[in-house]
């Protein structure tokens, strides 16, 4: 059991710190002794986690001091191996490379990616703003395949992103979600809602832990989620189940949205998605009658070919039974007011980044690339060749869709400079390698907006020094005054630009560093759209957006089947007849990280990577539990341990992402991506499996 922070236990410190692996940023108390973490627990006083810590945050003693870490920055040599080079001359290589590709082929041939390894707000904005200095309009994220196309479908749907609130709820619905492994700190609120009676459906093709535990579990065939929520909302239409009031004065598109889901009857619906049409009507009046409620629509939704207009007719389906901005339902919440960081987009509108002609969408609003074009780029100059990359805190090979692909572009690239804490696939091929630092090695702003829908903010302190690395903060800013860039970049230290960040909030960087546990910038309000209106060109909620409708995007939630399905494929499925699902996040590993962890790795005694197949198909295709099969799709083929379950329906194989050694992103695909934001189709794809040795 630890004191109170500050106070000493033996020779160690105690203090209190975030956990920053995930965006659960639960609070921490660290038992620190000679810049060495020795204990990690959670903190009962933290607001929002309230002590809780999942297996990630108990392993960080092995984490921040595995011998693993990367300690010097590397450059490959004219062998191929890689040697120590100093601080001096690595800043020196990227910044002369970076001057001669923008002199000889112009600055949008260089790419900036930032994945969500500790990543959070306060270095990403910086990062963009480099790339506008510097010229490339070429800076991408973990956006480009996970959360922004839900995040874009409920900007143009009701503003903004809602966020559920659990703990006030008297139905939940889990879509495509899984808390328990994703975002476990949330589970706190989910059971205290259910302690409290809320009501609880799961929507998942797998029957998880949460879904056995549910009130209904909806057994969806994967890709057709779409058409389930078009399926609720034509109920909720015939049977007069909405919220007149509401939609009389807060949504435009009814009458457009009434004629699109007409002929989706309970009966179709059950013919597309596989989901006995009893239950579909069961879910519907239980989320109808326990109001308020809230849907959660995960990651899995997004992966899909028509995850965003999947998202949106979710977002419809909140909006118009009146859950949205309220307590209980799905709240809105303000963003933290920082100061602005990102200059003007506008700017760049003579070079324009890789994805924005196919994905105006995407492009308008967040104005970034979509990096799962990059392969094409620098492969085939579609649109245009991209000469170098830099990618700090991200491992595009396990994570990015068609990994064949990607590894040929990465091998080929002119400049690949990689920051990471650990060698990873993609850092092998790199040209440079820079170390960074863990986010107890640093400062971080985190947002208790983002989970748990609080209007909380505050600043995660640095705890132990880490020599070795750098910042994500000071490698861009060194980076961008190494090639004269003083006046864009003027703070010659991190705590400077906190604090220029923290200037609109009108509180100062020491201010929040001594603060005892979070900032308060709301309190959240609900229905802030009855004096606002809704942040939407018509300040209501567009059922029928005007914003897709201008770019020429379908403004209606349509739903089109899986562009690889045995339904819509036929020729394709003769060959690959079954139906392959990836990406889902472990409670232990953080995506692709952490597999070096040995108490992680551990932790489900789950050494090799293993797809899941349902009994009836192992039997079909005579697999036992623990043989050794090859899985393949038309991009390439990995070799797995086979784990028969009863928890898929018959034709659905799970594959979990993120190992070396069986990369499931050879599997996937890039190039048929969601339309309208070019989010990969990860959960429903077509493959086949094969005993070894057959
Ligand atoms: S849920 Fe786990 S990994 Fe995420 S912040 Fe909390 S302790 Fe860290």
């Amino acid at each position: 059991m630890f004191e109170q922070e500050g106070h000493s236990i033996g020779n160690g410190m105690i203090r209190k710190g975030i956990c920053g692996i995930c965006n659960c940023f639960c609070g921490i108390e660290l038992l620190v002794k000679d810049n060495r973490i020795i204990q990690v627990k959670g903190d009962r006083d933290h607001p929002l986690t309230k002590g809780f810590i999942c297996p990630k945050g108990r392993a960080m003693p092995e984490i921040v001091h595995s011998k693993d870490r990367i300690r010097r920055p590397m450059k490959k040599n004219a062998q191929g191996n890689f040697e120590e080079v100093s601080w001096e001359e690595a800043f020196s290589i990227i910044i002369g490379k970076l001057e001669e590709i923008k002199s000889r082929f112009g600055p949008e041939k260089v790419a900036v990616h930032t994945g969500q390894a500790g990543v959070f707000m306060q270095f990403t904005s910086y990062a963009e703003r480099f790339c506008q200095v510097y010229g490339t309009p070429n800076f991408s994220t973990a956006g480009s395949h996970c959360n922004t196309s839900k995040e874009l479908a409920n900007i143009v749907t009701v503003g903004s992103l809602p966020v559920p609130d659990y703990a006030n709820s008297k139905c939940i619905v889990l879509w495509g979600y899984n808390p328990q492994y994703s975002a476990p700190a949330q589970m706190l609120y989910i059971n205290e809602g259910r302690r409290k009676g809320a009501k609880l459906i799961v929507i998942d093709p797998k029957a998880t832990k949460l879904a056995k535990r549910a009130d209904i579990h909806l057994q969806i065939r994967p890709g057709t989620d779409g058409a389930l929520a078009l399926g609720f909302i034509h109920l909720i239409i015939k049977e007069k189940l909405y919220d007149p009031e509401f939609v009389n004065n807060w949504t435009i598109g009814f009458h457009e949205l009434s004629k699109l889901v007409e002929d989706y009857t309970p009966e179709k619906v059950s013919e597309i998605t596989e989901i006995p049409s009893d239950d579909i009507i069961e879910a519907c009046y239980m989320f109808v009658e326990n109001k308020p409620s809230n849907f959660s629509p995960g990651i899995a939704l997004e992966l899909q070919s028509n995850g965003f207009q999947t998202a949106r007719a979710i977002s419809i389906l909140q909006t118009i039974t009146g859950n949205i901005d309220l307590i209980g339902g799905a709240r809105l919440n303000k963003p933290i007011p920082l100061s602005e960081v990102v200059l003007d987009r506008e700017n760049f509108l003579d070079r324009k980044p890789i994805g924005s002609d196919k994905y105006p969408l995407f492009h308008k609003i967040n104005g970034r690339a979509q990096a799962n074009l990059f392969s094409d780029a620098i492969l085939y100059g579609d649109p245009y060749p991209l000469k170098a990359l830099i990618v700090i805190g991200s491992n595009p090979l396990l994570t990015w869709p068609n990994a064949n692909k990607l590894r040929k572009a990465l091998e080929s690239i002119d400049f690949l400079v990689v920051m990471d804490t650990f060698m990873t696939e993609t850092s092998k091929l790199a040209d440079l390698i820079i170390p960074g630092v863990n986010y107890i090695e640093r400062y971080e702003i985190w947002n208790g907006s983002i989970r748990y829908g609080e209007e909380l903010m505050g600043l995660s302190p640095k705890i132990i020094d880490f020599p070795n690395g750098v910042t994500e903060w000071e490698f861009i800013s060194k980076i961008a005054r190494g090639l004269g860039y003083e006046k864009e970049f003027p703070w010659l230290k991190e705590e400077e630009a906190f604090d220029y960040r923290f200037q609109s909030l009108g509180v100062s960087f020491d201010y929040l560093l001594k603060m005892e546990h979070a900032y308060d910038y709301g309190p959240y309000k609900e229905k802030r759209y009855e004096e606002e209106g809704f942040n939407t060109p018509s300040k209501k909620a567009e059922l029928y957006s005007s914003i897709l409708e201008d770019l020429g995007i379908e403004p209606l939630p349509k739903y089109i089947e899986p562009a690889e399905s045995p339904r819509n494929t036929k020729e394709l499925a003769r060959v690959y007849p079954l139906v392959l699902s990836t990406g889902a996040r472990n409670l232990e590993y953080y995506h692709a990280r952490f597999r070096n962890i040995e108490s992680l790795r551990n932790f489900k005694k789950e050494f090799e990577p293993f797809v899941e197949i349902s009994s009836e198909t192992a039997k079909e295709e005579d697999i036992k539990d623990g043989e050794r099969v090859i899985v393949e799709s038309l991009r390439g083929r990995i070799e797995l341990v086979a784990k028969v379950t009863s928890d898929l329906n018959p034709g659905t194989i799970y594959v979990p992402h993120g190992w070396d050694e069986a990369n499931a992103n050879v599997l996937t695909d890039n190039i048929d991506l969601d339309p309208v934001t070019g989010f990969p189709p990860d959960r429903s794809l077509l493959a086949r499996i094969i005993k070894v040795n057959k």
